[in-house]
């Protein structure tokens, strides 16, 4: 029977990150990868290789903004295994149906002069919006780039930038009570607090809904950080594609001696006596391990689907029935639409020019149609009468992904993943059929014509894939690629519940990452950082890790009466 120090059930990006700093650490390290590839929602596929061979398609995650606010990137030296990152500048172009368009530029002072165009209270205003979310994330990076449960981590992120920032949006009581209530109002009541146009609040209603919720939800306000990344710390794309950064992880895992295995989804993870000691794969064959297990994917998953009810039982007689009914998931999903294209969509009645396809394009035609976006697919509908979208022609900044001359484009429609009312019909009982998906994408691909009138010609070959075909493909509860729901209530220590917060389980040597961790879902890298040492700080023997927290007090008093 093969044994290695550690088992790590699914190869997403999270679950390569935490292998890559336990390999580095000596562990030896073996990944169980469900799909034929690795990567989980971060590949980068040729998804079409018959109608549009040499066409390659990032069919999850694409742009990516979180992974730049901590230093998984430096840390590991993934550039010394092939990672290059192509920054995205202009970052967002939304046309408005009056004409109008909001191009939004890596810099905020050129973004302001776009916005002045049409209103000069507004630019004023986004100068100042952005300035408080860029100080409201430097305030709380340092907590994302540690366990949630872990004080002294926490405090050891802080530098003296970090701190000022903090200070300057809690400092004094009542701007730490106004910053409380900007965490738990929802992007629509801000964006209308600070702006008064249209063509501005819908895009960034779009871009804050991207956390899974339409933007009425309360306490997702913290949306609005998502343009403000955009001007700092940027959004970039690796080159050639998302998937290139999951080929650099591979390429550290493997050179340390990280064994990765495809095709080979976890069924069982056996403990004994109160211990994981391995797991058990479809083809029934056993794998243990001499330290612990680390799922890459999220707690509901790991506990009801993969680990026996009695161990469960016997740890925690309340857990099963927790993360069963106190974790959230909603209704909404992505339909995906991938084209081959022979050209670039061309935005013809705004004066198209190529950079603006350079970042991601919304078509959010107000804050309205955000809301029916998200909502109605809350409720079990799809939203296409009127579809709202985000797309990107990732070629025009990277032409290595397509054959010369020719482009992709990558389209993410929220949609249900329970049709109302097509309960036990169509894919897995949710509803959706391979006629159905066409006949939505369709929609999108219409409602996209209206502003790009050239794109229905240009598409070469599509690929659509349905809510349902992209949750059974990433083997995601519901389709929900953030594993749960990313709402303030399941963020930081509620995330994925208090007594699972920290990535350790009450399972000993059974560890939880993934995007159902903290700090969450998109392309970050964190939970599987933030899991890699607290695996590695409970190696450690107690006098060890007391030694080490108290030298760490010393360093800091030390710090503090030195700058001051
Ligand atoms: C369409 C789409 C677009 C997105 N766009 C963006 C974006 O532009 N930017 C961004 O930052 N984020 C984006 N995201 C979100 C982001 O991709 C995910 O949140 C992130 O990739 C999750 O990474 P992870 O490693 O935690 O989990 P996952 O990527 O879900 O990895 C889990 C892995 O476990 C495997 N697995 C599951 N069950 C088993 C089992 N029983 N045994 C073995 N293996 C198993 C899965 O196959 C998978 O490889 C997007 C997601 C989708 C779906």
């Amino acid at each position: 029977m093969e044994s290695y120090d550690v088992a790590i059930i699914g190869a997403g990006h999270n679950g390569l990150v935490c292998a890559a700093y336990l390999l580095k650490a000596g562990y030896t390290v073996l990944l169980l990868e469900a799909r034929s590839v690795p990567g989980g929602a971060a590949t980068t596929e040729e998804a079409l290789p018959e109608a549009a061979p040499g066409f390659k398609f990032n069919l999850c995650a694409i742009d990516h903004e979180f992974i730049h606010l901590g230093p998984v990137v430096e840390e590991l030296e993934l550039h010394h295994y092939g990672l290059e990152y192509l920054f995205c500048d202009p970052v967002v172009f939304c046309p408005h149906p009056d004409g109008k368009y909001f191009l939004a530029h890596r810099s905020v002072e050129q973004t302001c002069a776009e916005i002045a165009r049409y209103s000069d209270r507004d630019a004023k205003k986004y100068a100042e919006f952005t300035d408080y979310w860029q100080r409201v994330t430097q305030a709380i990076a340092p907590m994302f780039n540690a366990p949630p449960k872990s004080i002294i981590d926490i405090a050891g992120n802080y530098g003296w930038t970090n701190l000022k920032d903090l200070l300057s949006v809690i400092g004094g009581v009542d701007k730490t009570l106004d910053w409380v209530r900007d965490m738990l109002t929802s992007p629509k009541e801000i964006l209308e607090e600070w702006f008064d146009s249209e063509f501005l609040k819908a895009p960034l209603a779009r871009l804050a809904s991207e956390l899974g919720a339409p933007p009425s939800q309360k306490t997702i306000a913290i949306g609005a950080m998502m343009m403000s990344l955009r001007h700092n710390p940027g959004m970039a794309r690796p080159r050639g594609g998302t998937g290139a950064l999951t080929q650099a992880l591979l390429n550290l895992v493997k050179s340390k001696g990280g064994v990765v295995l495809c095709d080979q989804p976890v069924k069982q993870v056996l403990v004994d006596d109160g211990r994981a000691v391995g797991v058990r794969v479809a083809n029934g064959k056993e794998y243990r391990v001499n330290k612990g297990v680390i799922s890459n994917i999220d707690a509901k998953r790991l506990f009801l689907q993969l680990v026996d009810s009695a161990d469960i039982d016997s740890a925690d007689p309340k857990l099963r029935d927790r993360v069963e009914r106190r974790t959230a998931n909603n209704n909404e999903t992505i339909l995906k639409i991938d084209c081959a294209l022979s050209e670039v969509p061309r935005f013809e009645a705004y004066d198209h020019k190529d950079e603006y396809l350079v970042g991601s394009v919304l078509i959010a035609d107000s804050v309205a149609h955000v809301e029916q976006a998200h909502s109605l697919a809350e409720i079990g509908q799809i939203p296409d009468s009127n579809p709202s979208m985000y797309l990107d022609v990732p070629t025009v900044l990277d032409p290595s992904m397509a054959p010369e001359g020719k482009h992709t484009l990558w389209i993410e429609f929220f949609a249900p993943y329970q049709i109302a009312g097509a309960e036990g019909t169509g894919l897995n009982g949710t509803g959706w059929t391979d006629e159905l998906k066409n006949k939505v994408a369709d929609r999108v691909i219409d409602k996209l014509a209206d502003y790009a009138p050239n794109v229905k010609k240009a598409i070469i070959a599509r690929r659509v894939e349905s809510p349902a075909e992209l949750g059974a493909r990433l083997g995601a509860y519901k389709g929900n690629y953030y594993h749960l729901d990313m709402t303030l209530d399941q963020m930081m220590f509620f995330r994925p519940l208090p007594e699972l917060a920290n990535y350790k389980t009450p399972i000993e040597g059974l560890f939880l990452t993934g995007a159902g961790t903290h700090p969450g879902g998109s392309i970050s890298g964190m939970p599987g950082r933030n899991c890699a040492r607290v695996f590695l700080k409970h190696q450690q023997p107690f006098n060890e890790r007391l030694k080490e927290a108290s030298n760490f007090l010393k360093s800091r008093i030390e710090w503090v009466f030195k700058e001051s």
